[in-house]
């Protein structure tokens, strides 16, 4: 749709309006406004209404008035998405933030029900209270909802140990395209009933229904081990990683890397941000065990530590003493995705490969960029651990004339032509939207991509849910 789209059918508004209660829509373009425009200012969209339900019912009725009237839906939860998929283009916005109960809390069979609109936060006090763990977590928390978490199949810091959102997912209710209300919220670790379609929405952007409400796993609330490490190199790195997965097996939560350049920009940009252990070596490695008892993650960590030393892995490292010490580290990583000119204002990439071919990647990588592009800076990071980084590619901090920004088709089609040539993925936990749309077809095999046009004609034949993200029917 364009800024040319015509204006919504007077029966459709009409019939909205008598339809659902008075505060679960508006006309006001200030109350809409804030929806359309993404958190970095990256993207800008536009609507004439806004639909904002506060139930299950009234979000079934909206979808039942917009497939009558043909009218294209884009679902939105906390708006933190980052590849431009839950912005209207001139679909209605239906806001899922009004739905923020947490249904119910079963600490015995470790599972929580929730409305789709809760933030992940609140799902993790909500979790806390009943003494169990919620597991998923990323810089987003405090923003992203349960929906939107689902719909992206979200991904974070902890995804070695616990797996991605659709890992994490017992149960779903989702609204369908024609404004039916399946109501799956079965809180079942075993239900082989025919095919599994609560995976269908987890990662699908909203382009196959609405997610109304979700049942999640919890856990009891491990104790860990959090250790920050210098090293010399990825392939370090790698190495590191498979020593911690042979002594401490899957107590193994998060592993992520970065690179000094950025910790030292976080530790001057961000506020509360401390470099934890200034250092020359030129990467950082910050890893997480997890344990049912505190004194065995800490002994278990010091005895990996000590091996990693022996055999000249690592050169220097700290483990936290506290919880305040630990979260001190992890204020540090989960600032690099606000550095400005390491990321707000960089090409960025979301890319996953082998984890054993990312040491390959990173040097063959910068080499092409730079004999190709210039003398350009790159900042990479991530969760190594799930062969994912996040790889910028920054103007110098001496360029006199802007070359990233001028190349950025390029380079990123440099990038993630090497990513696919080593079998990784264009898109680890972002997703598509209409960011990387237009790339999909050629790093997707077509009968993958026929298959998933297949689906998408079956449950939305009308092409009213979130039409255009992902692909094109
Ligand atoms: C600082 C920062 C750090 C981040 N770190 C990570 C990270 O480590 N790992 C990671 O995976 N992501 C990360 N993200 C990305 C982001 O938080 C996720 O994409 C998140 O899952 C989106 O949730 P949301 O509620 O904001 O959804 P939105 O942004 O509102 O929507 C995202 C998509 O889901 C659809 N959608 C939303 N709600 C529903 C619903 N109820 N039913 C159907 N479709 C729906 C939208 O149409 C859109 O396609 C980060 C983002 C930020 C800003």
């Amino acid at each position: 749709m364009t800024h040319d789209a015509p204006s919504l059918p007077q029966a459709f508004l009409d019939e909205i309006k008598s339809a659902l209660s008075e505060k679960s829509w508006s006309l006001d373009p200030e109350e809409i406004n804030p929806h359309l425009e993404d958190w970095r200012g990256n993207y800008r969209g536009h609507s004439q209404l806004l639909i904002k339900p506060a139930s299950t019912k009234e979000v079934a009725i909206a979808v039942k008035l917009c497939a009558k009237h043909n009218i294209p839906i884009t679902p939105q939860g906390g708006n933190t998405g980052l590849v431009n998929a839950g912005l209207a283009h001139g679909e209605v916005v239906l806001s899922l933030k009004r739905m923020n109960t947490i249904r119910d809390v079963d600490p015995l069979n470790n599972s929580i029900t929730v409305d789709a609109g809760c933030i992940l936060k609140s799902v993790h006090s909500a979790a806390d209270d009943n003494d169990r763990f919620f597991p998923l977590s990323l810089g987003s928390q405090g923003t992203a909802t349960i929906g939107g978490l689902i719909s992206t199949n979200a991904g974070g810091v902890a995804v070695l140990r616990y797996g991605m959102m659709r890992d994490l997912l017992l149960g779903i209710e989702v609204v369908t395209a024609d404004g039916e209300i399946w109501g799956g919220l079965r809180g079942l670790r075993k239900d082989n009933t025919g095919y599994d379609l609560k995976h269908l929405f987890a990662g699908a952007e909203g382009t196959l229904g609405i997610v109304t409400g979700a049942c999640l796993k919890l856990l009891p609330t491990p104790r860990t081990a959090t250790a920050w490490l210098a090293l010399e190199s990825p392939e370090h790195a790698v190495d590191l990683l498979s020593l911690f997965r042979n002594e401490a097996g899957d107590t193994v939560t998060s592993f992520e890397l970065m690179h000094k350049s950025g910790v030292e920009l976080a530790a001057a940009e961000i506020t509360g941000c401390r470099d934890p252990l200034p250092n020359e070596l030129p990467w950082r490695v910050l890893v997480e065990l997890s344990f049912a008892d505190e004194k065995l993650a800490q002994s278990t960590m010091e005895r990996v530590l000590e091996k990693a030393f022996e055999s000249g892995l690592i050169a220097d490292g700290t483990i936290a003493a506290s919880l305040t010490h630990a979260e001190e580290f992890w204020k540090v990583r989960e600032s690099l995705p606000l550095v400005k000119r390491g990321f707000l204002t960089s090409v960025n990439h979301d890319i996953s490969i082998p984890v054993s071919r990312i040491p390959e990647f990173l040097k063959e990588c910068e080499t092409k960029l730079k004999s190709d592009v210039g003398n350009i800076d790159i900042f990479a990071f991530g969760h190594l651990g799930d062969g994912n980084l996040h790889y910028a590619v920054a103007e110098p901090a001496s360029a006199e004339h802007p070359i990233v920004k001028a190349q950025a088709d390029h380079i990123t089609d440099l990038v993630h032509t090497l990513v696919t040539s080593m079998g990784g993925s264009i898109s680890a936990e972002h997703g598509i939207g209409l960011l990387k749309r237009h790339e999909l077809p050629d790093h997707k095999n077509p009968a993958e991509l026929e298959t998933m046009r297949r689906i998408k004609r079956a449950l939305d034949p009308q092409n009213i849910m979130n039409p255009g993200r992902i692909f094109t029917v």
